[in-house]
């Protein structure tokens, strides 16, 4: 009888640097990429939240982690985030821009102040980590970049404009530096989940969650998990001829 080898995981001996990683979809993507054998980077804005996560991850799965504080809108953070990565891991192969935040309101309403501030860590941040990051992936001419749009990027949104704007730029960003680092061979994705039950949507009352519930065809909110499952294969092996498109995991609530 022959001996079937061991399965390799997907992400063995790759490291990947993730922002907004203490919670919600970003906690999740870090725990999947460990559980296929990355070494990961936990980064978010308390340093206190990242090695939280980064102790149980690395407990759960039994990958190395570091635990990284940095605020996405600020340049010297994100260089430094990407130095620390290197300096613990000696490379960085994927990075996944997932830190976000949301200040809706009508747009009447809407304080340009609250404009700024979901531009600058949504879109500008995941332009600055990408560009402290994509230094390294072109000389290595291999490397990932994985980029959390949303359904509301591609829908509008009424109360949104803020976030729309961002996550809708972020579709463009992706295909920007998709097309400029094609040639190094390092792939720029995005990722497009629609109503995933995180900190970010528990504010909603049961009876929006249900009429949104109704709107989604598959007749559910998403979990952090079916986002985390669209980022791997984008961070893996299967996806090596893909790069400049948009990953929607949205229960089919738009196509
Ligand atoms: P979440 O639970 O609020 O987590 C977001 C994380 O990002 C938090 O840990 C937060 O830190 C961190 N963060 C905020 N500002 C930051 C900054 N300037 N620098 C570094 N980290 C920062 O949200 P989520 O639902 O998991 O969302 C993750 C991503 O998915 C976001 O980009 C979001 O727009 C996108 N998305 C979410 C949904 C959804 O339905 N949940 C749908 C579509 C897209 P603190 O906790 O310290 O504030």
């Amino acid at each position: 009888m022959t001996q079937s080898a061991p399965l390799q995981k997907r992400l063995e001996g790759k490291t990947a640097l993730i922002t907004g990683s203490a919670r919600g979809i970003g906690l999740e993507i870090a725990a999947a990429f460990a559980a296929e054998g990355a070494s990961v980077a936990v980064a978010d804005l308390s340093l206190q939240d990242s090695a939280a996560a980064a102790a149980d991850i690395a407990l759960k799965t039994g990958a190395k982690t570091i635990a990284l504080a940095l605020d996405v809108s600020k340049e010297a953070d994100c260089e430094k985030a990407v130095e620390e990565t290197v300096k613990a891991f000696g490379k960085v192969d994927i990075l996944v821009n997932n830190a976000g935040i949301t200040k809706d309101n009508l747009v009447l309403r809407m304080k340009e102040a609250d404009f700024d501030a979901v531009i600058s860590v949504n879109l500008k941040g995941a332009f600055l980590m990408a560009k402290a990051a994509a230094r390294l992936m072109l000389k290595a001419r291999a490397g990932r970049i994985i980029n959390i749009s949303s359904v509301v990027g591609q829908a509008g949104q009424a109360g949104q404009a803020n976030y729309s704007a961002s996550k809708a730029g972020l579709i463009g960003l992706t295909k920007s530096l998709a097309r400029e680092f094609a040639p190094r061979q390092v792939l720029v994705n995005a990722v497009a989940p629609g109503f995933i039950r995180t900190r970010m949507t528990e504010g909603l009352k049961d009876e929006a969650r249900a009429k949104i519930s109704e709107l989604i065809p598959l007749g559910r909110m998403g979990e952090p998990g079916d986002v985390a499952k669209a980022a791997l294969f984008l961070a893996g092996g299967d996806s090596a001829y893909i790069t400049g498109q948009v990953l929607s995991v949205n229960g089919g609530l738009y196509m």
